[in-house]
């Protein structure tokens, strides 16, 4: 008898860590780690969940047409171009599964969003990792980095871990590069946060090419991670691929109500984006005032490089926060650096206040 056998590109895959939830010997640790908006959902969406809950004996609507009216409305976008997805995530997955496989290359940036490699991974495809330019992608490194077998290009703007982002003019000069063979994905996980006058999340550019989609998400300033709940805009061609692949139920009953009621509270998301501009520069200046070193961030997160040595390092501060009951997240790839999510007012003080005692002193 011989076992079944994966393919042999996914039996090495190491899986997904996400972050950490919990610190042995603290009852109820607050959790900065997963850059979750401390603000909170729309009470209009609380409202549209719980009312859903004497339908969940059904399916939900399966190509969620309320909900892309809705987001079509809000946004001044074409319905038709909208996916849905349970999570962005799964768009991303789907767009890597579509349109790339063995022999194929996806390109994306060296320090940048998970889902790309382990996806590219997932499907025996080539990841190719470009590094960093000022924390943000790289356009001439990626340029140089395509080859005939290039597939798709992500870009997560602003990126995730770092928080930094690329002007529109970069994209622009991206896009007009690419190959028209090449998808560019641009994730824009954190378009709500940002504040930069230069940024655009990338609409218009997907309605004037065949070949550029643009994700987005309710998990982050919409603050409904645990519904899971993402959506793509996109060229009708990979639209309709997307739709040939996806489950055919993939938004869960209760999320579609409870994200249309999100997204048509304009004032609430106003809200929620005001308290993360005012806490991300807060919390960016006093870091920085620590002799931190405050990565400038687009995001309701922010990366922060500490020193190198072994007293004051991001090893021995992640110890320090985590005992005194604050998880941040710690990253493989940039073992100097912590991401620490903006979280309620209390806590941003709360972490602010335990680092400048880590950084002042021998710390217990
Ligand atoms: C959080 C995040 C996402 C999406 O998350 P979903 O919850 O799956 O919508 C996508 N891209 C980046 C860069 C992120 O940080």
């Amino acid at each position: 008898m011989t076992a079944p056998k994966a393919h042999s590109w996914i039996a090495g895959m190491a899986p997904y860590v996400p972050g950490k939830a919990k610190v042995e010997g603290v009852a109820h640790p607050v959790k900065l780690s997963s850059n979750e908006c401390a603000f909170g959902p729309s009470p209009a969406a609380l409202e549209a969940f719980a009312q859903s809950a004497e339908q969940i004996l059904r399916y939900p609507e399966a190509d969620s047409a309320a909900l892309r009216s809705a987001i079509a409305g809000v946004h001044g976008l074409d319905e038709e171009r909208i996916i849905c997805g349970a999570g962005s995530d799964d768009i991303l997955t789907l767009l890597i599964h579509s349109y790339a496989g063995p022999g194929d290359e996806v390109i994306y940036s060296q320090y940048g969003f998970m889902v790309y490699p382990v996806q590219t991974t997932a499907v025996g495809a080539t990841g190719i990792a470009v590094p960093n330019k000022n924390w943000a992608a790289d356009v001439d490194g990626i340029l140089a980095a395509v080859t005939s077998s290039t597939k798709l290009v992500f870009i997560d703007n602003p990126n995730n871990p770092t928080g930094a982002y690329l002007p529109w003019p970069e994209i622009e000069r991206l896009h007009a590069g690419l190959p028209e063979s090449v998808v560019l994905v641009l994730d824009a996980a954190y378009a709500e946060c940002v504040t930069a006058a230069d940024y655009s999340a990338g609409a218009e550019l997907v309605e004037r090419a065949d070949n550029v989609m643009m994700t987005r998400t309710f998990s982050k300033m919409y603050a409904l991670a645990g519904l899971r709940v993402g959506w793509a805009y996109g060229p009708p061609a990979i639209i309709d691929i997307l739709n040939r692949v996806r489950m055919p139920f993939n938004v869960c009953l209760p999320g579609q109500p409870a994200a249309i009621a999100a997204v048509e509270d304009t004032g609430h998301l106003a809200q929620s984006v005001a308290f993360n501009r005012e806490w991300r520069a807060a919390m960016t200046a006093a870091l920085d005032a620590m002799g931190l070193d405050a990565v400038d961030s687009q995001t309701n997160f922010i990366l922060v490089g500490f020193p190198k040595d072994s007293a004051h390092d991001a090893s021995a501060a992640n110890k320090f926060l985590a005992k005194n009951g604050y998880i941040v997240r710690a990253l493989p790839s940039l073992p100097h650096h912590l991401r620490i999510s903006v979280g309620k007012a209390e806590q941003n003080q709360a972490v602010l206040t335990l680092l400048a005692e880590f950084m002042n002193g021998s710390p217990q």
